[in-house]
C-alpha cells in the first residue's frame, strides 16, 4: 500500500476496524500485528510528512544518510522483539562505542580499563585497575555507589572522578539542573566497566543498525494489504473524546483506536502540560573522509552541546571526501511551539499529572495509549516494540 499525503475526500473511518495514530515503531508495529492477527482493515494517521517516527532517517543533500530525530542504535535482549523487526530488515554488525572528550582527552565510555590509564596515567591506573579487579572481579560493571561503599580513598578518587569528569557537566547539560537538584539514586547507579570491552552495549544479544535504514524498515511494516497510511494528518483534527466515547469525524468510532501521540494533547492539555526536554540539533556536512573515531563522542566538561555524531560511522555508509557531523544542544520543551517533545521529566509531579490523563484514556475502553509519549516514559525502541505487540496480543486475543 502507497502512503499517502492527506486523506481522500470520501474518507470513512467506519471502514476501518482500527485507526491508529502515529506512524513510529509504536504504531507501525500495532497496525501490522492487527492486519496480520485479527485480518482487520486498519488506517494509519500520521501528523508529519514521513513515517517511523523520531527513528526517521533520510540521505540528506550530500548524499549522507542521517538520522533527522536523533541517532538512534538498536540493541535488545528481546528475542520475539528482535524476530519480529528482522521479518522487515536486515542488520550490519555494528557494535557501538563511546568516547567522552574530557577537558580535550578522548576516554571510553562507559570508564574502563584504558580510561583509568588515560584519567590518571599508565602507573597509576594500573594501580587502580588492579585494586578494581581484585575488589570487583573481572569484566564487571560497578555502580560508582559500590565503589564508594568501600570506604578505600583509592576507589572513592575513581567514583568522584567518574563522577566529576564523565556524569556531572553532561547530567547538568542534558537536564538543565544544578548539582543539587541531580537525585543521588541516579547519580549513584553510573557505572564503571572493571574490564577492556569498549563497547556501549556490552553482551547484549542483538545489536547493529537496519540494513537499509529505519525508515525502509518501517515503510515494509506498513506495506500490508489491510494497512492505510495517511501522512499529513492530526488526528486531533478528526478525534473527538466527549462523553467518554471516541468521536471519529463527527460520528461514534466503534473500532479499536490505538494512540501513541502525547497523552496531554489528547485532552487538549486541560489539567496542564506534560514537561519534556527537547534537542536543537545542528548538522553539518565537512570536507573530509573522517570527523573523530567513533560515531557518539560526549562533551562531559566543557561545551554546550551534550554531544557529536558523525552518521557515516554508525551506518556503515562510504561516502569519501565527506562527512555529515551533528552537535546536540538540549534544552526545555515549549508546549505548542512546533518543538519536538524528546525526553519525558520522570518526576513525581509530572507522573501524578501522567496518571490523571491516563486515568481518563483508560475509561474510554476502545482507546489504548502506547508508546513513548503517550506512556509519557523513556523507552528505547525495543521497549516500545516489546509494548506494543503486548497491546496487540491483548486485542487479538479479545477478538
Ligand atoms: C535523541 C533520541 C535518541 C534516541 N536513541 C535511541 C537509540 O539509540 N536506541 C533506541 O533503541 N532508542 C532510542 N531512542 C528512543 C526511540 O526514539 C523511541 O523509543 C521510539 O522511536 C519511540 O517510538 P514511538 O512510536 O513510541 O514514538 P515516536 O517515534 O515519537 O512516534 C510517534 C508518532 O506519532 C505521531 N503523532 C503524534 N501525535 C499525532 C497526532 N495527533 N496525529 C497524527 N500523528 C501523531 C508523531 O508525529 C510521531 O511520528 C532515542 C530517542 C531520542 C529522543
Amino acid at each position: 500500500m502507497p502512503i499517502n499525503s492527506g486523506l481522500p475526500a470520501r474518507f470513512n473511518p467506519a471502514s476501518y476496524d482500527a485507526i491508529v495514530i502515529g506512524a513510529g515503531l509504536a504504531g507501525s508495529t500495532c497496525a501490522r500485528r492487527l492486519a496480520e492477527g485479527c485480518g482487520w482493515r486498519v488506517c494509519v494517521l500520521e501528523r508529519r510528512p514521513s513515517v517511523a517516527g523520531n527513528a526517521y532517517d533520510f540521505v540528506n543533500e550530500d548524499g549522507i544518510l542521517v538520522h533527522k530525530y536523533g541517532p538512534h542504535i538498536y540493541h535488545t535482549e528481546n528475542d520475539r522483539v528482535h524476530q519480529f523487526l528482522s521479518r522487515f530488515t536486515e542488520w550490519t554488525d555494528y557494535q557501538h562505542k563511546v568516547l567522552a572528550n574530557v577537558h580535550g582527552t578522548l576516554m571510553p565510555v562507559p570508564f574502563n580499563h584504558a580510561s583509568l590509564r588515560l584519567a590518571f596515567g599508565p602507573e597509576k591506573g594500573e594501580r587502580l585497575y588492579a585494586k578494581l579487579v581484585d575488589v570487583f572481579g573481572k569484566d564487571k560493571k560497578v555502580p560508582i555507589m559500590d565503589l564508594r561503599a568501600q570506604g578505600d580513598p583509592d576507589l572513592v578518587e575513581v567514583a568522584d572522578y567518574v563522577y566529576e569528569n564523565i556524569f556531572l557537566h553532561y547530567t547538568m547539560k542534558q537536564w538543565g539542573k544544578t548539582p543539587d537538584q541531580i537525585d543521588p539514586s541516579v547519580t549513584g547507579r553510573v557505572p564503571v566497566f572493571v574490564g577492556d570491552d569498549d563497547r556501549y552495549f556490552p553482551k547484549v544479544a542483538h545489536q547493529g543498525m537496519p540494513k537499509d535504514g529505519y525508515t525502509k524498515l518501517v515503510e515494509r511494516m506498513l506495506d500490508h494489504d489491510l494497512i492505510d497510511v495517511f501522512c499529513d494528518v492530526d488526528a486531533l483534527d478528526l478525534l473527538d473524546l466527549s462523553k467518554d466515547r471516541v468521536s471519529m469525524c463527527e460520528r461514534v468510532y466503534g473500532g479499536e483506536v490505538i494512540y501513541t501521540g502525547a497523552i496531554d494533547e489528547l485532552f487538549g492539555s486541560d489539567m496542564g502540560d506534560l514537561p519534556y526536554r527537547t534537542l536543537d540539533m545542528r548538522f553539518e556536512t565537512l570536507p573530509q573522509d573522517q570527523f573523530q573515531p567513533v560515531a557518539t563522542v560526549n562533551y562531559t566538561t566543557s561545551e554546550d552541546f551534550t554531544r557529536i555524531t558523525e552518521f557515516k560511522l554508525m551506518t556503515g555508509q562510504v561516502v569519501p571526501g565527506k562527512t555529515t557531523i551533528m552537535r546536540e544542544y538540549s534544552k526545555a520543551y515549549e508546549p505548542r511551539s512546533g518543538q519536538t517533545p524528546y525526553y519525558a521529566i520522570i518526576e513525581d509531579e509530572n507522573l501524578k499529572l501522567y496518571r490523571a490523563y491516563r486515568g481518563r484514556a483508560d475509561d474510554i475502553l476502545n482507546l489504548h495509549p502506547v508508546g513513548r509519549l503517550a506512556e509519557y516514559r523513556y523507552y528505547d525502541m525495543d521497549g516500545v516494540v516489546a509494548s506494543s505487540l503486548e497491546l496487540s496480543d491483548e486485542l487479538v486475543a479479545q477478538h
